[in-house]
């Protein structure tokens, strides 16, 4: 899933996202309020961190503005203050959480699972597809009750499968939610990942787990056997 981290501090925003990417989370920064919005505007985020005091447009402001254009994806602010009214208004204004520096990191990524996990309907860090169950906190794989080492980009993408499962997922919805600002659209990237979980979790190729969409896109299957 990928997150959208604006924070001036370059040492908290480096911080944050080193932290995020352990955790297997795809993720932009923004140093600059007039940033963060312009790329929260160009990108469909599943997660958006949004710092109070910033340069060129506040928080509150960008928050603000991105409900406004009714831009959805959960917001969770970061103040400094712990001062009663910046919370209330925080959340008034659109946000769905925020968090008082300085936080632990764990406090931190527990309080982005359960935002994240707030807009499915069955609220579990398990996700399963067949025989295969993959752990969100733990970011452990099984398949028949055997472990599938994945790197963590594979771990992203058959992540993102098992949370469209049964869908059609296209490349750009791929690439919107896997791979950050980074991603080079003229490359083949998707299709080497998506071959290396192939072969990982069907190495035989018997029941063809993650199928191809010609034209279009790929569907994992999420009920099969
Ligand atoms: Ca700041």
């Amino acid at each position: 899933m990928r997150i959208l981290v604006v924070e001036d501090e370059k040492k908290i925003a480096k911080f944050i996202e080193r932290g995020l990417k352990a955790h297997r989370y795809t993720v932009d920064i923004a140093y600059h309020g007039e940033n963060g919005l312009r790329m929260a505007e160009a990108n469909p985020y599943d997660l958006i961190i949004l710092d109070i005091m910033l340069p060129g447009k506040d928080g509150i402001t960008v928050c603000k503005e991105l409900r406004e254009k009714k831009i959805d994806s959960p917001i969770m602010m970061l103040t400094a203050k712990s001062s009663v009214s910046d919370k209330v208004l925080a959340l008034q204004i659109g946000a769905d959480d925020y968090l008082v520096k300085p936080f632990s990191f764990e406090e931190f990524t527990a309080r982005i699972a359960a935002l994240l996990r707030r807009t499915r309907s069955d609220k579990t860090s398990l996700l399963k597809a067949g025989d295969i169950l993959l752990d969100q906190m733990t970011h452990k794989v099984t398949k028949a009750d055997q472990e599938i080492f994945l790197t963590p980009k594979e771990y992203s993408l058959l992540e993102y499968f098992m949370l469209n499962a049964d869908q059609v997922v296209t490349r750009t919805m791929i690439s919107e939610h896997v791979w950050n600002e980074d991603f080079d659209s003229f490359s083949n990237i998707i299709d080497v990942f998506i071959n290396n979980l192939r072969a990982k979790l069907e190495p035989d190729r018997k029941k063809e787990l993650i199928k191809t969409i010609r034209g279009v896109g790929y569907v994992l299957k999420g009920k099969f056997k």
